[in-house]
């Protein structure tokens, strides 16, 4: 049987190579701990989980879903981004329910590239930009986003013939893998580039709620004129917790969450009704419990980023996010530094240029790996230090 091209030409999805390699590890009986993947490991909060079950218990959610998701979804979406961010959107137009952030992400260039179309697509950056591009025929333009340019794209350096032939823009803030944060200026600016250049933005914002020290990251849709040249793509996942459940969500710009609507109909049936029910809970319910979480991953962020600096990597702290981003120790690249440490003390850590050529000479850590994880393989990595010490010195 012959698998087609776009499949066959796809790479192995970074976090699946990753996975396997633990599983083999931990098969073979060693004990890995492993700062790779970003998912929340403490549970859904309890009243949402209850509503989740009230729900599925009801025969009227037993059929299928609206694609466009429940009214009352949509309004509770509506609701929460004005309370939120004060940004006003209308249910009915600007408001699209999805599987999780992912889904959309991957099917929008679907609506808008056609071949030999350009996407911009930060690099490193999370990789279903520029699958989700090739899957639609399309090239991604990889921006650079640089430590000494504050992990942002530099729109001034485009080449202008690529320019001619960009239809989107990837943007993501708070950012994975690099954990930087982009201020409302910034957004104006990409709103003002996007407007001079008939671009339409694709703002990813999952991380706007996982953020420490008081710090309230803003929504690319609080920037002049957002609504009429791009979309936000938003979660569950990371705010409550609900990665398993795969809820999330695309507002702003009406023709382009009409146009991934018209798509998903005719491909989807829609999200589980009790999950759209447990949502509106998340939304409308209590907000506590994201002041709770944030509180457990700055107190491991503290860690890690103490730990990290004592062993000479170069680190920031980061404002928001659920990540690490590490430069590695003088003499590695990203993937030997982190096979190093998965041999050496059986800890993992994402090498940076699974994010792209730009993610070379880092490592991303996550944060969401629980306390007790989370100190042994700190005190595995302050081991692997001192053993390089000790060979440091007696080769000197
Ligand atoms: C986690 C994540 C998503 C996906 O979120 P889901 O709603 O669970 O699909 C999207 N973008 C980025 C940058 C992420 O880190």
């Amino acid at each position: 049987m012959r698998v087609a091209k776009r499949v066959e030409n796809l790479p192995p999805y970074l976090f699946v190579e990753i996975s396997k390699k633990i599983a083999q590890k931990r098969a073979s009986g060693e004990d890995i701990i492993s700062f790779a993947i970003g998912d929340p490991d403490t549970p859904t909060p309890a009243h949402i989980i209850e509503k989740l079950c009230q729900a599925a218990q009801d025969p009227v959610n037993h059929h299928y879903p609206e694609s466009e998701g429940l009214p009352e979804l949509r309004q509770a979406i509506a609701d929460w981004y004005q309370k939120r961010f004060t940004v006003s959107l209308d249910p009915d137009t600007e408001v699209l329910p999805v599987i999780g952030a992912k889904e959309g992400i991957a099917h929008i260039p679907l609506c808008f590239i056609d071949p030999g179309d350009i996407v911009l697509v930060p690099d490193p950056g999370y990789p279903v930009y520029s699958i989700g591009t090739a899957l639609a025929g399309g090239e991604s333009h990889f921006l650079p986003l640089t430590d000494n340019y504050d992990f942002l794209p530099q729109y001034d350096s485009i080449p202008s013939d690529v320019l001619q032939k960009a239809r989107l823009l990837w943007v993501n803030y708070p950012n994975n893998p690099t954990s930087a944060v982009a201020d409302l200026g910034f957004f104006n600016k990409t709103v003002k580039f996007a407007r001079q250049n008939d671009l339409a933005v694709c703002h990813d914002g999952p991380y706007t709620e996982v953020a420490f020290d008081g710090y309230q990251p803003v929504s690319f849709m609080q920037a002049e004129g957002a609504k009429e040249v791009g979309v936000e793509f938003h979660s569950l996942s990371k705010s409550y917790n609900m990665t398993g459940w795969r809820i999330g969500m695309v507002v702003g710009n009406a023709t382009m969450v009409d146009a991934l609507k018209r798509l998903k109909s005719n491909m989807d049936s829609g999200i589980p009704q009790a999950i759209q029910y447990a949502a509106i809970t998340a939304l409308r319910g209590p907000q506590e419990c994201i002041k709770e979480h944030n509180d457990i991953y700055q107190r491991r962020r503290d860690l890690v980023v103490d730990l990290l600096n004592d062993m000479g990597l170069e680190v920031k702290s980061p404002k928001a996010s659920l990540y690490v981003w590490a430069r590695v120790p003088e003499g590695y690249n990203s993937v030997d530094f982190a096979t190093d440490l998965l041999e050496q003390v059986g800890v993992v850590v994402t090498p940076g240029v699974g994010y792209g050529q730009n993610g070379e000479g880092y490592v991303r850590l996550s944060l969401t790996i629980p306390d007790a994880g989370l100190v042994k393989g700190l005190s595995r990595l302050s081991g692997w230090r001192d053993n390089k010490n000790k060979f440091k010195s007696k080769a000197a």
